[in-house]
């Protein structure tokens, strides 16, 4: 990831004086006022710290979905050239903010389908076992979607899932991966992987990896590199073209904001974008613009160059919509200035848990500020069920992956200081 300029920990403190000003002095406190926050009785909002699984809603989403359904309600099928944004190329509102967001050049990303679909994409053009070379490398522990995705491509092409699929595990008795073991795996395995398939930031554990570092070192033994940017998209600083990652793929509702089921996001390095031979699994969207809609007339397909080659079907213009309003906000804040406060608000969760003499919570994320995005994954050394309970009952809204985690995100752009204070005490039974 890109080196933190914040990267020293600020001495905390553990009264709620301190919370208060360091409140008063985040420059993004006033985001906060973007978001509807979702109330338990109508009252209090509830401290929302779910951000990893589905981000809360902007309140301009409403206003741009709103906008299209008035398109539908007022021209029907001419809202596709004649909507204020039109339907035809809709999706191209996000070549410059969606390229933003990760770093990368205009054209490289598409915002379309969902993660899974196009991640099934991205190994349709990038996985192409050659001779020895036929594995796939993955993190674990793994997003279950993306191993099923991985499995069934390896069936496609008549390859054993026991001999095709590699797995770099935790040690025994560690919960996050050692990055020199993953590095050692593709030092000795390397000739033998086709694509290197990892989460930049992992949903279990939220470690988060050295995306350049882990790119080099697989491209440099021959192997096509993807990142699942899931847990990574709007809570890292990517900088995926000069990384020069061959692909990425992420979903829009967890950090981004953009809703349930929101369109997700593909990026194709402009090296392949331009290798309109690439194959592929085609559709009409994914064709010159040009040609689009000449139908019948067009019988061949010729991919436009660059991410949107890649497309299928036409755009669900509805769950397109948010995304239009969260990245407004992404690219009037911009990733710098949120992953600056995540580097305090999260240590800052994390001292307050562990300053906690009796809390009975062990912190696995690791605590190197290069090795963690927002989120603090909590082991709960007993009744980890009944503890997470507690805390959904006392407005905290955080998620638990059985047996024994508790997964909190702080998210910099609508949780404060102060509800962070109130949910240690929370959970450390303060
Ligand atoms: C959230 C998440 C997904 C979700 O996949 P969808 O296709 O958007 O439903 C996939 N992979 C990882 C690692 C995730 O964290």
């Amino acid at each position: 990831m890109i080196p933190s300029a914040a990267s020293t920990e600020p001495a905390f403190q553990a009264d709620e004086a301190f919370a208060r000003r360091l409140d008063s002095e985040d420059h993004l406190f006033a985001c906060r006022r973007a978001f509807e926050l979702p109330r338990r009785d109508g009252d209090e909002p509830v401290i929302y710290l779910c951000g990893n699984s589905l981000g809360l809603m902007p309140s301009r989403a409403r206003q741009y979905v709103e906008e299209e359904l008035d398109a539908w309600s007022t021209l029907g099928v001419d809202a596709h050239f004649r909507a204020k944004t039109p339907w035809y190329a809709y999706h191209e509102v996000f070549r410059e903010t969606g390229a933003r967001l990760v770093g990368a050049q205009a054209g490289e990303v598409v915002m379309m389908n969902s993660l899974t679909v196009n991640l099934h994409l991205m190994l349709s053009t990038f996985y192409q076992p050659n001779g020895p070379r036929f594995r796939i490398l993955m993190d674990a522990p793994t997003f279950p979607s993306d191993l099923y995705a991985v499995q069934t491509h390896m069936q496609h092409r008549g390859i054993q899932v026991e001999n095709g699929l590699v797995q770099v595990q935790p040690r025994t008795g560690e919960h996050c991966l050692r990055e020199s073991d993953l590095l050692a795996m593709i030092e000795e395995e390397g000739e033998g992987i086709s694509v290197v398939l990892l989460s930049a930031v992992n949903f279990l554990t939220g470690q988060a990896f050295d995306v350049p570092r882990i790119t080099a070192a697989a491209q440099a033994r021959g192997c096509i590199v993807g990142w699942d940017l899931a847990h990574a998209a709007g809570n890292m600083e990517l900088a995926l073209h000069d990384w020069n990652v061959d692909f990425a793929v992420w979903c829009n509702y967890k950090y981004m904001n953009a809703g349930p089921g929101a369109v997700g996001g593909c990026f194709v390095h402009q090296k392949h974008g331009r290798r309109t031979g690439l194959p592929r699994l085609a559709g009409w969207w994914g064709n010159d613009p040009k040609k689009r809609f000449r139908m019948q007339l067009e019988e061949s397909f010729v991919p436009r160059a660059g991410a949107d080659g890649w497309q299928v079907s036409n755009p669900p213009i509805l769950s397109m919509a948010p995304l239009r309003a969260s990245l407004e906000i992404f690219d009037e804040v911009g990733m710098h200035a949120l992953r600056r406060k995540t580097l305090r608000m999260t240590p800052y969760m994390r001292f307050l848990i562990e300053q906690s003499a009796e809390s009975g919570l062990e912190v696995i994320t690791p605590r190197e500020p290069d090795h963690h995005g927002c989120q603090l994954s909590l082991r709960v050394r007993e009744n980890a069920r009944a503890r997470f309970e507690m805390l959904e009952s006392a407005g905290v809204v955080a998620d638990f992956r059985e047996p024994d985690v508790i997964r909190v995100a702080p998210a910099p752009l609508y949780n404060t200081y102060h509800e962070v204070w109130r949910a240690a005490r929370i959970l450390c039974r303060a």
